[in-house]
């Protein structure tokens, strides 16, 4: 069977005609969701049956693929967040990462809610655990380095490592939702009492700012102004300038997409 090794791969095989039938802006921002697992190839209704089964992308293959993966990288994150339980005392990676220690887990607060790992990677919550968000806790736990906030807040693409992530940020994060508070009035007041938003001033001379904490320190600004006068609405995502030494940048992409997907579903049913 063959496989993607990149974007490009699976771009490639589209129609370059940017339709959007697939629900995705561009035939690129499709090939990028493709590759990194979002989606399946057999989304975008121009594929032929013949590459389909090259690639065992037909939505079945796709599905036991996706469930196969994740539960290789959650074994291996697990793994190594039991290594770091055994070289660091629970209140001592709690002191690191911003949590707290209780009852021998480590309890992080994400978006509001308790979050709390166990000594074997378990996660236990009171929320559904998205698979979105799952791999990077666990990676947080094991790869942050506990560097402070330095309070400064620059783009995704700024951070390290991030110049393959950039372009499909802007599009699978920023443009998709800017699409949601362009369309939903309470958008921001659902951030705020959902994800225990915060209400910033003076940010980039935004009409609104607001910051949120998908982890303790990877706090996460989202500026937004308003169409006006023949210009467009524009929304744009900052993080602290730490933050990828405190979640690796694939982890941010990858949060921030699941995010932008959260918030569109919840727009959509609150609608
Ligand atoms: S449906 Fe296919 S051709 Fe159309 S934008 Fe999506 S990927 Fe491109």
């Amino acid at each position: 069977m063959a496989e993607f090794s990149n974007t490009m791969d699976v771009f490639k095989l589209l129609e370059k005609t940017n339709c959007r039938k697939c629900n995705k802006p561009t035939c690129l921002a499709f090939a990028a969701a493709v590759f990194q697992g979002q989606i399946a190839l057999s989304d975008c209704p121009f594929v032929s049956e013949k590459i389909l089964e090259e690639y065992g992308a037909g939505r079945q293959a796709y599905e036991s693929t996706f469930e196969q993966d994740y539960i290789k990288v959650m074994t291996e994150l697990k793994a190594r967040v039991k290594q770091r339980f055994s070289q660091a005392e629970p209140a001592e990676l709690a002191d690191q990462l911003g949590g707290r220690c209780m009852n021998g887990r480590l309890t992080l607060k994400i978006l509001g809610k308790d979050f709390s790992i166990d000594p074997t990677g378990e996660i236990i919550t009171d929320i559904h655990v998205n698979p979105w968000i799952a791999p990077p806790v666990l990676n947080y736990v094991v790869s942050s380095k506990g560097v402070p906030l330095a309070g400064s807040w620059v783009p995704f693409r700024e951070l390290a490592s991030s110049k393959d992530w950039a372009r499909f940020f802007e599009y699978q994060c920023e443009g998709a939702l800017k699409k949601v508070a362009d369309t939903y009035p309470a958008f921001f007041e659902d951030i705020i009492e959902l994800f225990n938003g915060r209400q910033v001033e003076n940010h980039y001379d935004a009409d609104i700012a607001l910051i949120i904490h998908p982890l303790p320190l990877l706090p996460m600004l989202i500026c937004y102004n308003h169409p006006e006068e023949g210009l467009e609405s524009d929304l744009n995502l900052f993080f602290d300038s730490t933050a990828d030494q405190n979640l690796p940048v694939q982890n941010i992409y990858t949060l921030s997409t699941g995010l932008a997907n959260m918030f569109k579903k919840l727009a959509i049913n609150h609608g």
